[in-house]
């Protein structure tokens, strides 16, 4: 395991003077002639900054970039030729004695392959419910649906960590048709029958009291697709999103706290993880669910995921933080900061693997209460946590949807 220093942050070296930086150079003279289209990586001391500066200069270069690197001894020379961005979806590799900028953890390849906006508001793609199944079982708290959609006769493809948008019948209150709304994808690519033909939400119906009036007020979208039945039309916009995506490498960590209907993309995950058979990914990392929900009966997919944890007992750790039904170490109610917090020096062992992603789905604000709790992991080792953060969120380790 590298340490926290040597993982985070590149540039934060005690001897400011022993700093060294990368430069992207384009249109460089050598030997002759201008290369239109090559990139040229130069390693730079600090202390001669500004010499090289002046010497691409004289050599007709233009710097399109400077990334600190780590402290490690470089000499000015040219560190490699690369080809652009725009003609290599690799980023260039550095020279052997420099330390690689966190930012390269994700080859861009993968998100090319990404598909977005299949189906757009003006043309939304028209699916059908196959089913809608309740998740909240006696004695819980409101309701909370599984809803899977027939694609059958259309293009829509996703991946798991996407969402899609949802146009819902009828029009607002200024007579305009309402807008849509975005949800989590529940399935994985291949949807829940395995044919790739279905896609699936878990939605809970958005009711409260209106402040004023005391009426009960129901959620536009949320209420009419907990309403939806079999053979019903729905408006289906997107794919979109390109955060909470699955890393392809197998061997991944991956850390998720969620809370309430925030488990829609975990249930994704886990179900490619677990469920499915394929001949390119077979997980052996550890999958680690921190899930955060209001009752015993709330635990959405509840039998499912036990069922995995018992079935993949090394790979998979399951944690709930109940709130109306356990008590956290000063006695008040269970949220999933607490829960991470008991755990916050495990998880941040876990989160300074170089493979691990922590991915955050759920309720607005439950990012706060976590961060609280990793610095205090984090001081421990003399760590800022909020910089931490940051390097991971760069690299791609870090990932979060609220709302
Ligand atoms: P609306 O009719 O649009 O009402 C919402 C409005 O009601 C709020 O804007 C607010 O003005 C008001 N309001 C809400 N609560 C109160 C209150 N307590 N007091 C007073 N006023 C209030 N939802 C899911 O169920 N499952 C998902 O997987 C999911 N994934 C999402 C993914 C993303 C990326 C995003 C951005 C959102 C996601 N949502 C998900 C939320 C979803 O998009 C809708 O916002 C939600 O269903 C409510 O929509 P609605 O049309 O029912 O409510």
């Amino acid at each position: 395991m590298s340490s926290p220093s040597e993982s985070t942050n590149s540039s934060t070296v005690t001897e400011f003077g022993s700093r060294t930086y990368l430069y992207e150079v384009v249109g460089l003279r050598q030997n002759g002639p201008i290369r239109q289209s090559g990139t040229v990586l130069l390693t730079v001391p600090y202390n001669r900054m500004k010499q090289e500066m002046q010497r691409i200069a004289r050599m007709g270069g233009k710097i399109v970039s400077i990334k600190p690197l780590s402290s490690s001894a470089a000499n000015g020379s040219v560190a490699q030729t690369q080809p652009t961005q725009s003609e290599n979806t690799t980023k260039p590799t550095q020279s052997k004695n420099t330390t690689k900028p966190m930012t390269q953890a994700k080859p861009k390849k993968a998100k090319d392959d990404i598909p977005v906006n299949t189906y757009r508001p003006k043309n939304p793609f028209i699916g059908k419910c196959i089913s809608n199944e309740q998740l909240v079982r006696e004695g819980g708290i409101g309701n909370c649906r599984h809803i899977k959609f027939d694609l059958s006769g259309g293009d829509l493809r996703y991946l798991e960590g996407q969402s899609i948008g949802i146009i819902p019948d009828g029009t607002d209150d200024k007579g305009k048709p309402h807008k849509l709304r975005l949800y989590s994808i529940a399935s994985t690519r291949h949807g829940d029958d395995l044919d790739d033909k279905t896609v699936s939400l878990c939605v809970r119906q958005l009711q409260y009291k209106h402040p004023e009036t005391g009426e009960t007020v129901n959620g536009v979208c949320s209420t009419f697709l907990c309403n939806m039945n079999p053979g019903d039309d729905v408006k289906i916009t997107g794919p979109v999103g390109k955060e909470m995506l699955l890393p392809s490498d197998p061997n991944a960590n991956i850390i998720m706290m969620a809370t309430g209907t925030g488990i829609a993309p975990f249930r994704a995950f886990l179900w490619r993880m677990f469920k499915e058979q394929h001949e390119d990914y077979k997980f052996k990392g550890l999958a680690w669910l921190i899930f955060g929900i209001s009752t015993t009966p709330n635990i959405l997919y509840k039998d499912d995921l036990e069922a995995m944890q018992q079935n993949n007992p090394d790979n998979f750790r399951l944690t709930y933080a109940i709130s109306r039904e356990q008590k956290n170490s000063e006695g008040g109610k269970m949220y999933i900061q607490h829960r991470v917090a008991e755990h916050a020096d495990e998880l941040w062992k876990l989160m300074q693997e170089p493979n691990t992603h922590t991915y955050i789905c759920g309720l607005k604000g439950m990012e706060g209460g976590i961060d609280e709790a990793l610095t205090a992991a984090a001081a421990k080792e003399d760590v800022d946590w909020t910089t931490y953060r940051q390097q991971m969120k760069k690299a791609h380790r870090w990932h979060v949807e609220t709302y």
